[in-house]
């Protein structure tokens, strides 16, 4: 069932992190800090120790009692990290570099860190979130995109965004502003800056939705409301618009292949097959990719049949049409901690004599795409529920029938690859950057232990320690 933080836990969380994170990465600025705050006098203190430290190496050598690599689990590994870098990753790492270090100091070249009955693992990836939403029992979508200032909307994400990274996640592709326009491009150029921390960020910014299909809806004619999404149609008008998204700054370009737009409110395809077409090939002459949210059949065929590269909810594909997905190499995001937290806050406390039928055809559609073989992406829709509790997507997959090691791919080298960046995250090898959590235990026989994250490495930066 859906695990909450609190308000307590997330300000702990904050403070914790100030403390630790600061103290440990250089290219951090401290402007506006509140003195009073915990970590403020230790990292002021270490910000002119850390500007020697820049032109310096930075080596760790991590010692778990296992790792999983991003594809299979080892024991007796240990892994080398040197600046933003992982530098070997085996069971016999070479220890010139290390001979002269002590457990957790800095005497020698290379920082020893022990991390006893830990699973070392790549940082986790989340390919579709909102970090500019909070969950939806706060405060509705719609009023969230009414009634919350742009200024609300980025200082929340900013707060998200802390709370995503220490829980282990370093990496998230935000599925649209949802109202905020481009908003979470300047949030990802933040975080560049170092200004606030954060995992790194792909972003799709307002994203693009057919004219009349999406909302906030239901207001007199003559009122105009700022809408979750761009609208934009036919051939002219849909090149323009994907290209000022482009032009904006993002990473994805996202279409609503179908909304609730039905007679009875009910899901129903939006843009043509050729309107689709049209976006996927102005993206790519970008060299970006298409994301379309999609939950009918029809829209999923036409977004297949268009070239997007993943599919998000798909909650009535057929067995066909994922076949025609894992043909085609197109991913599919079931989004579950979605659907059980919508569930949840409509009153299901998870029994199994009240399922609901959105969960009931949710685990209908699981069976469907592991009998299919479609790629599963690793994305949860985070900011419907709360940030920092991404780990509930993965719980949810296995709870769903899929298994904990392809759970686990999909999570880090499964999202890295469909997101493009297998050279760059997603595995501990050689080369990659050091994006690096330990988790308490064995994900591998007890998926739970996702939840325990106490060591993250961010580029090379310990942001959390045990
Ligand atoms: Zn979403």
């Amino acid at each position: 069932m859906l695990k909450r933080l609190g308000l307590i836990k997330l300000a702990t969380i904050t403070t914790a992190f100030i403390a630790s994170f600061w103290a440990t990465s250089p290219h951090f600025i401290p402007e506006g800090l509140n003195p009073n705050l915990t970590g403020y006098t230790t990292f002021a203190k270490t910000l002119a120790e850390s500007r020697e430290e820049v032109e310096t190496t930075r080596s760790y050598l991590l010692k778990p009692d296992r790792v999983f690599d991003g594809k299979t689990l080892h024991t007796n590994w240990q892994v080398l990290v040197q600046n933003d870098k992982i530098i070997a990753a085996g069971p016999q790492i070479n220890q010139d570099q290390s001979q002269d270090a002590q457990p957790d100091s800095q005497t020698g070249n290379t920082t020893i860190i022990p991390l006893p009955g830990m699973t070392l693992m790549p940082g986790l990836i989340d390919a579709h979130s909102h970090v500019l939403l909070h969950p939806y029992d706060e405060v509705s979508w719609t009023d969230q995109v009414l009634k919350e200032s742009t200024a609300e909307r980025s200082i929340r994400a900013a707060n998200h965004l802390k709370a995503t990274l220490m829980s282990g996640f370093t990496t998230l592709r935000d599925l649209g502003s949802e109202g905020a326009g481009y908003a979470d491009i300047g949030v990802r150029q933040t975080l560049e800056k170092g200004v606030i921390p954060g995992p790194r960020l792909l972003v799709a910014g307002p994203a693009i939705v057919a004219t009349g299909s999406y909302g906030p809806k239901g207001f007199h004619e003559g009122v105009r409301v700022p809408l979750g999404a761009n609208e934009a149609d036919g051939h002219d008008n849909l090149i323009s618009e994907v290209r000022r998204q482009i032009g904006g700054g993002v990473d994805w370009v996202k279409v609503y292949a179908d909304y609730r737009w039905g007679p009875n409110g009910e899901a129903k395809p939006t843009f043509s097959v050729e309107e689709l077409k049209l976006i996927v090939e102005t993206a790519r002459t970008s060299g970006r990719d298409v994301v379309a949210h999609a939950s009918t059949d029809e829209a999923m065929r036409r977004a297949i049949e268009a070239g997007v590269k993943t599919i998000e909810h798909g909650d009535n594909g057929t067995l066909e049409t994922y076949r025609l997905m894992a043909k085609n190499g197109v991913a599919i995001c079931p989004t579950l901690g979605a659907v059980e937290a919508i569930s949840s806050y409509r009153g299901w406390d998870g029994s199994e004599e009240t399922v609901p039928a959105r969960i009931i055809a949710k685990r209908q559609q699981m069976e469907t795409i592991i009998k299919a073989k479609t790629n599963i992406c690793n994305g949860s829709d985070v900011g419907v529920f709360d940030h920092g509790d991404n780990a509930w997507e993965i719980e949810l997959l296995v709870e769903y029938g899929v298994s904990p090691l392809n759970a686990l791919k999909a999570a880090t080298s499964g999202n890295a690859k469909i997101l493009r960046m297998e050279d760059t995250i997603g595995s501990i090898a050689q080369g990659l950057s050091a994006d690096l959590i330990a988790v308490a235990g064995n994900p591998l026989t007890d998926i739970t232990a996702l939840r325990r994250v106490p060591f993250v490495m961010q580029a090379g930066h310990v942001i959390k320690k045990p």
